[in-house]
C-alpha cells in the first residue's frame, strides 16, 4: 500500500547533456514529496526513472528496499498521473477507473466495486455510469487520480497533474490532493514548477536546478531558511544585499560575509537588523498587503521590495526607517 523510495547517485545523460547529475534522495513511505524547479531542471526525467519509463545512465532506484534495475514500468509498484490525463472517451467513469484492474484480470463485479470506492474517494460518488465528456476539467483530473489509485500502488507519481487547470480550480484540487493522500497513505511524488503549489501540498519540497538538488526540506524551512541562492529566489521574491567584511551598499551590517537575503514581508519599521532610511518610490495594493519599492538613501540605485501592512499608505517620496526582522546570509 505504501513504500519508501531510495534514489542513489542517479545520473542521466542524453548525449553530452546531463539531465540528472548524481541525485541522492531518500523518500519515506507515506510521504508527500514535491519535485520543484524550472522547466528543464530534470523533474520529469527523475519521475520517469522512478516509474521505470527510463533507465538511468548510472545509479540505482530502490522501492520498498527492492532494486528496480531491469524491472519494467508495468511490474513496478508505481502508477503515474500525467498532465494530459487521457481518459478513454468511449468508456464510462467506472470502466476508466477499472481499466488497470481489468488488465490485471480482476472480474467485472469486483472491478465495479473498486471503481465505485475510488470515485467516492475523489468526491465523484454516484457518477460511475457517466462519460468523461460530461465532466469538468477538475472532475476529469479526479477520475485520472482515481484510476491511478485503483490498482493500489505503493508509490503514486504525478507529473504536473494540475497544470491544465485554471488557477482557482488548481488551488482547490491541491487541497483535495493533500486530503486524499492523507486518507490513502500512499507515497506521492509530485512534480511542479509552481512554488505555491509545492508549499500547499508537500511534506517535503525538493528544489531542483540543472539536474541537481538545490535544496530540500519542509515548506517552511525551504522558504524561510533556504540553503542556496537559487532556492531562495525560486521559492519567492527576495532582496539580496552582498556583504563583505561587515560592509554593504547600505552601510555596515553586523552579519557574516555573503549575500544577505531578506523576504519582502520580513521588512518593516520595527525590524531588528536596521537597513536605514529608505525612500518610497512606488506602491501597489495587493489586497492582503501593500507592495512597495523603496530605495535606501545610502544606496539610491538599490531597490528593495517591501510588503507593508494592508492599511499602510506611505506617500510617494516619503522616507521610512526600515529594518529586517528575519533574514538569511547565503554563499554568493
Ligand atoms: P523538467 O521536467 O524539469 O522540465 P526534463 O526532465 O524533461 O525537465 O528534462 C531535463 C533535461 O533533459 C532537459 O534539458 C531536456 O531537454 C533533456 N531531455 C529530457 N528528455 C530527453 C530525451 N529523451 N532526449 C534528449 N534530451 C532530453
Ligand atoms: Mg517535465
Amino acid at each position: 500500500m505504501t513504500a519508501g523510495v531510495s534514489i542513489r547517485a542517479v545520473t542521466q545523460r542524453y548525449g553530452s547533456a546531463l539531465a540528472l547529475d548524481g541525485v541522492d534522495l531518500e523518500i519515506t513511505a507515506g510521504e508527500f514529496v514535491v519535485l520543484l524547479g524550472p522547466s528543464g531542471c530534470g523533474k520529469t526525467t527523475l519521475l520517469n526513472i522512478i516509474g521505470g519509463f527510463a533507465e538511468p545512465t548510472s545509479g540505482a532506484v530502490l522501492i520498498g528496499g527492492r532494486d528496480m534495475a531491469g524491472v519494467a514500468a508495468k511490474d513496478r509498484p508505481t502508477t503515474t498521473v500525467f498532465q494530459d490525463y487521457a481518459l478513454f472517451p468511449h468508456m464510462t467513469l467506472a470502466e476508466n477507473v477499472g481499466f488497470g484492474l481489468r488488465m490485471r484480470g480482476m472480474a467485472k463485479a469486483a472491478r465495479d466495486a473498486k471503481a465505485a470506492e475510488m470515485l467516492a474517494l475523489v468526491g465523484l460518488e454516484g457518477r460511475a455510469a457517466r462519460r468523461p465528456h460530461e465532466l469538468s476539467g477538475g472532475q476529469r483530473q479526479r477520475v485520472a487520480l482515481a484510476r491511478a489509485l485503483a490498482v493500489e500502488p505503493d508509490v503514486l507519481l504525478l507529473d504536473e497533474p494540475l497544470g491544465a487547470l485554471d488557477l482557482k480550480l488548481r488551488r482547490a484540487m491541491q487541497d483535495e490532493l493533500k486530503a486524499i493522500q492523507r486518507r490513502v497513505g500512499t507515497t506521492f511524488v509530485h512534480v511542479t514548477h509552481d512554488q505555491e503549489e509545492a508549499m500547499a501540498i508537500a511534506d517535503r519540497i525538493v528544489v531542483m536546478n540543472g539536474g541537481k538538488i538545490a535544496d530540500i526540506g519542509p515548506p517552511r524551512e525551504v522558504y524561510l531558511r533556504p540553503k542556496s541562492l537559487f532556492s531562495a529566489g525560486f521559492m519567492g521574491e527576495v532582496n539580496k544585499v552582498p556583504v563583505v567584511g561587515g560592509k554593504s551598499a547600505l552601510g555596515p551590517l553586523a552579519v557574516p560575509d555573503g549575500v544577505l537575503c531578506i523576504r519582502p514581508e520580513a521588512i518593516s519599521e520595527s525590524g531588528a537588523l536596521r537597513l536605514g532610511p529608505c525612500r518610497v518610490e512606488e506602491t501597489t495594493f495587493f489586497g492582503t498587503y501593500l507592495r512597495a519599492h523603496v530605495s535606501p538613501l545610502a544606496a539610491p540605485d538599490l531597490r528593495l521590495v517591501v510588503h507593508l501592512a494592508q492599511g499602510a499608505a506611505p506617500e510617494l517620496g516619503s522616507v521610512l526607517d526600515l529594518g529586517a526582522q528575519d533574514f538569511v546570509v547565503l554563499e554568493a
